[in-house]
């Protein structure tokens, strides 16, 4: 039986030659090959096949196939991309499903092959230097296929063939691959319009050209990101930070400083795909990307090491969640007296050999995926689980409360999800309270206030999570009517002075208790700082001078132990 793959090109054999024809224009090489034979085809005019010559002698000296580098006929009816090396050339081949009608109305199957050489574009190389850009001639040799029409320098085809051209030229040379990036580019075309847009990219790959220098490749390959290829220099650096600095004061505004960002990868193996060496200059660029003193970050081994980390995390998630890998730890928040009124639910990843993972490791690649709705959907059943196990029994009195990471607003309708959990575990709202971080809080705007007021409404807790991490605790205040105001002890710590310190506690727990607020203090690590807390009014306390977070079953025991 005949096997065919999902993506499959239809066209008439009136269409299919036409289609063919701008193949050409895109491709070095574009050919019907038969599946079975391995020959070529044509479609003739009157709409009848013509087999041509066997497929593999076409391309290739070493007379081997394009598709399994076999001396076999071997075309399936699927979509395959490949990279092959003969002779110390590189060709990427792209194999696609195609399906004829022919003029007698059956319908005939085979493969449509797009191949690009690399060694081409050393004429087209030649063709951009010489400026022979007579639109005949460019458009019927592919310029406009590896050409940006707008900065008439490379595209991301281009970019490819150059670069492999230029290894390929001189394999001894040392080569580093960059990826550049626009800060907020978006916002350039919207504060000061298009036209102003397109002439600052013109701008910028012309700063650009003159940093690649004529031994460098330089293309920009999305809206506002840039590729460059360059022989190694020990200067690289220093001539980048001054083009930099130029590109800079291109635009002149209060309202937006134009920024750039540079990854850079040092190619240490010529042979590896030019897709991957500009990945590894990107992963790097990630890391710098908004930073305002840093416009420059190298690869190196650990960024490939945590990309590949975060590969598993999120391509794993939904069946780990499934599986039962996560599971929440309780931290007690206990009062004055010593007593446990409730815990933290705590996310904990914990893998089939039992090894626990820490919430720092995938919680931020969650956010950036945006799975994290899913992962705070199912702790938060867990904790209203967990609470309606309790009903009945001497931990019936405790509280659960919950993260709510910033990204679930966007994605989840958190007070609906909170309502309808305690409707169906039938539990009092009262017994869930729901922590939103204070840099969610103030990033946002009136949907957010409006979930707060409605959980509020319908009995949650709504507790300000890490106040004090943030830049703009005292307005949120303002603003935010929330119940309680949890303060991150961490940012005290860090500080000298103990004095200054204690001012600001006991202002802040003052005001929250004038807001009708309560404070739960976190991250209390010794006697001294609960003695302190205690007299600067502090009633709750949470931390590891309690307890560290722990599962289920030894916070129960904590909670009877603290009876007896
Ligand atoms: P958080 O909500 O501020 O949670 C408190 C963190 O401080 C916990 O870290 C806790 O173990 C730690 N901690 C508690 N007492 C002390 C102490 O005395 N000293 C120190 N140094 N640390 C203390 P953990 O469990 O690693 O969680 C870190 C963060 O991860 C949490 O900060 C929260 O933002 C996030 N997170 C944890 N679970 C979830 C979850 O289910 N959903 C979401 N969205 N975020 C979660
Ligand atoms: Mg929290
Ligand atoms: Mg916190």
């Amino acid at each position: 039986m005949e096997k065919v793959g999902k993506q499959v090109l239809e066209y008439t054999w009136k269409t299919v030659n036409p289609a063919l024809d701008t193949m050409k224009n895109m491709f070095d090489l574009a050919r019907l090959v038969d599946s079975e034979e391995c020959r070529e085809i044509s479609v003739l005019e009157n709409g009848k096949l013509e087999f041509g010559k066997a497929c593999y002698a076409v391309w290739n000296a070493d007379y081997r196939c394009a598709n399994c580098t076999s001396y076999q006929a071997c075309h399936t009816h699927q979509r395959k991309n490949r990279v092959e090396h003969f002779n110390g050339k590189e060709y990427q081949i792209q194999s696609v499903p195609v399906r004829i009608e022919l003029a007698d109305a059956t319908v005939y199957s085979c493969n449509l092959e797009l191949i690009n050489f690399s060694d081409y574009s050393a004429e087209y190389r030649k063709m951009g230097g010489e400026q022979e850009k007579t639109k005949d001639s460019l458009e019927t040799k592919g310029y406009l296929s590896t050409h940006d029409k707008m900065t008439g320098i490379l595209n991301w085809d281009g970019f490819c063939k150059q670069v492999r051209a230029l290894m390929m030229e001189h394999p001894a040379e040392h080569y580093l691959v960059l990826s550049a990036n626009i800060q907020n580019f978006k916002l350039v075309n919207s504060l000061f319009g298009r036209n102003i847009g397109d002439s600052v990219l013109i701008e910028i790959s012309e700063i650009l050209q003159e940093f690649c220098g004529t031994d460098g490749v330089l293309a920009r390959i999305g809206g506002d990101s840039f590729a460059v290829c360059i022989p190694k220099r020990e200067d690289m650096e220093r001539q980048l930070l001054i083009r930099i600095k130029q590109i800079r004061s291109l635009i002149e505004s209060p309202s937006y400083h134009l920024n750039i960002h540079f990854g850079v990868y040092e190619v240490e193996d010529i042979n590896i795909p030019i897709s991957i060496m500009s990945d590894r200059a990107y992963m790097a660029l990630q890391t710098i990307r908004g930073n305002r003193e840093k416009n420059i970050a190298w690869f190196d081994d650990t960024m490939l090491k945590n990309a590949l980390h975060e590969q598993k995390v999120i391509s794993d998630f939904e069946n780990n969640l499934r599986s039962g890998q996560f599971v929440i730890y309780l931290q007690p928040q206990v009062n004055r007296f010593g007593n446990i009124e409730g815990a933290e639910c705590l996310v904990r990843w914990i893998l089939p050999e039992g090894k626990m993972i820490p919430p720092f490791e995938f919680i931020g690649i969650l956010e950036q995926s945006d799975l994290i709705a899913s992962l705070d959907k199912y702790v938060w059943e867990l904790a209203a689980k967990q609470l309606s196990r309790w009903k009945g029994s001497e931990y019936e009195k405790l509280y659960l409360s919950v993260n709510v990471s910033p990204q679930d607003f966007y994605y989840v309708d958190v007070a609906d999800t909170m309502i309808s959990l305690c409707e169906k575990y039938n539990i009092l709202p009262e017994k869930l309270h729901v922590e939103i971080t204070e840099t969610a809080l103030a990033n946002e705007t009136q949907g957010n206030r409006h979930t707060i007021e409605l959980l509020q409404k319908k009995g949650f807790l709504v507790e300000i999570d890490d106040f004090g991490k943030g830049s703009s605790s005292l307005s949120l205040l303002k603003d935010i009517k929330a119940d309680v105001l949890k303060i991150d002890m961490g940012f005290l710590r860090q500080s000298e002075n103990n004095a200054r310190g204690n001012i600001i506690l006991e202002t802040v727990i003052d005001m929250a208790k004038r807001l009708n607020m309560e404070v739960i203090s976190e991250g209390v690590e010794t006697e001294g700082q609960l003695k302190n807390l205690t007299e600067l009014g502090c009633n709750m306390f949470q931390g590891y001078y309690f307890s560290k977070p722990v599962p289920v079953a030894a916070f129960e025991d904590m909670v009877k132990d603290g009876k007896n």
